[in-house]
């Protein structure tokens, strides 16, 4: 990392003492070959010692550092905001996954649990959560509602101790894996969209629920439809109160924003693999950094990265110093987003027909086509750059709020697609 925030003392005995507990945890020989440089070394030591993201999973989450801000009662460390960036940064020194396997469930479902949820539903859910044990999806979107979430359709009706449940969701990443699912269900029609919403947690082998995985252009199945026909919830399984479903999704959606910017989610990454440096990466896929039409381009990629990098810097800094998140998130999220995409789009191109077809064994080629069309999703996923850029015109440049059509009719009466 090119960019270094100097530890104070305390934050350079935490990183002794985290990496103290990775020698540990991690099988003979791994940090010393990746600290002496010596890749085969490491490559051998992974081998051996049997390493994937799964049971990296359940090690990590049995210890403290898995969850940094999460409290201590929860399986979490209960530490301030710059543990979690020490964390991170001695992760990518050493070459393990940044991105939990159960990335939903700790970055979203864990912290609106800990926020909303009884004291026996934490119990019941949180350090599976952790571990991986238990893996998780987020059942909000859906075919009239993504940008405009709070007008979903899918309703959920009281049966004395149960809910009944149908509707449709889509989108939704990883639930053909997942054992849970963070359901947002309208209750009450006859209210305004956001106060007829609750939020349950929904066991996904309910009986009625069935998951489709939907085939990307990439080839992957990432995300899936799901289709509820009369599933029944447990009323214990309502997360906070009856009409009180926005407020819990706004936590989940906050902590899908801090989850998501500057994490670029791929196939990779999104099964707790481990990518490589990027920029090398792109470097290699451009064959001939001779041309000047060439150079100019990588010159500015270049530049733009680096002002990429400084701001995601500024924004840690100031929260290694205990200020609040600003607006870096959602700008970085829109640059990020189409950077990606514009330099994915560049990689290809600049290979010109072998860009497009490839023999079956290059596996270079395949991965850059692969990057290229998986960076479309970029700009959508975890709220459109179209979305943002308006939360950025409210939010930071002060102009007047987006049209509101809807505002204080019954969900009943609006008008929906
Ligand atoms: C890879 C991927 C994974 C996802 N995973 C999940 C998941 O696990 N769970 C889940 O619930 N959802 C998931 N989503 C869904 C995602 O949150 C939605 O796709 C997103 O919110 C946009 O909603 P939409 O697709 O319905 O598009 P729409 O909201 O219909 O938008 C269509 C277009 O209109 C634009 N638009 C909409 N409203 C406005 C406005 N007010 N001003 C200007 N332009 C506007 C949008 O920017 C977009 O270009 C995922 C999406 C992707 C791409």
């Amino acid at each position: 990392m090119r960019w270094e925030i100097e530890d104070t003392p305390e934050q350079a005995a935490f990183r002794a003492d985290f990496r103290a507990w990775l020698a540990g945890a991690l099988p003979a020989g791994w940090m010393e070959a990746l600290e002496a440089g010596e890749d085969a070394g490491f490559e051998r030591a992974k081998a051996e010692g049997g390493f994937n993201p799964f049971s990296w999973q359940a090690t990590i989450g049995a210890s403290p550092y898995a969850a940094p801000l999460w409290p201590a009662e929860y399986g979490g460390l209960g530490g301030e905001s710059w543990t979690a960036q020490v964390i991170r940064a001695e992760l990518q020194r050493y070459r393990l996954p940044t991105i939990s396997i159960n990335l939903l469930g700790v970055g979203l479902a864990g912290p609106t649990l800990i926020e909303h949820g009884s004291e026996a539903q934490k119990e019941r859910y949180l350090r599976k959560i952790l571990t991986g044990e238990e893996i998780w999806c987020q059942l909000f979107s859906e075919p009239g509602s993504g940008s405009d979430l709070a007008s979903l359709s899918t309703r959920a009706v009281r049966d004395g101790d149960e809910w009944v449940v149908s509707g449709q969701k889509v989108w939704t990443t990883i639930a053909q894996f997942a054992t849970f699912g963070m359901l947002l269900a309208r209750t009450d029609p006859d209210v305004p969209k956001h106060e007829g919403l609750s939020y349950f947690v929904l066991d996904m082998r309910s009986p009625g629920v069935e998951v489709r995985p939907l085939m990307q252009m990439t080839g992957s199945s990432e995300f899936n439809e799901v289709f509820l026909t009369d599933v029944r919830v447990p009323h214990a399984n309502l997360v906070g109160a009856v009409g009180d479903g926005w407020r819990c999704a706004r936590t989940t959606l906050m902590n899908e924003r801090t989850t998501l910017a500057g994490v670029s989610i791929d196939p990779v990454s999104i099964m707790g693999g481990v990518r490589r440096d990027p920029w090398a990466s792109f470097l290699e896929a451009v064959p001939d950094r001779t041309d000047p039409r060439v150079r100019q381009r990588l010159a500015q990629f270049y530049i733009e990265s680096e002002v990429k990098e400084i701001t995601g810097f500024r924004a840690a800094s100031a929260r290694r110093q205990g200020a609040q998140p600003g607006p870096e998130g959602a700008v970085n999220k829109v640059f990020n987003a189409e950077y990606n995409k514009r330099r994915s789009a560049f990689a290809v191109d600049v290979n010109g027909p072998a860009g497009v077809a490839w023999l079956p064994d290059d596996t270079a080629a395949a991965a850059r086509a692969q990057t290229f069309l998986r960076a479309r999703a970029n700009t959508i996923e975890g709220g459109t750059s179209e979305v943002l850029r308006n939360q950025m015109a409210e939010r930071i440049l002060g102009l007047p709020r987006d049209a509101e059509v809807d505002r204080g009719r019954a969900w009943a009466e609006t008008s929906r697609n």
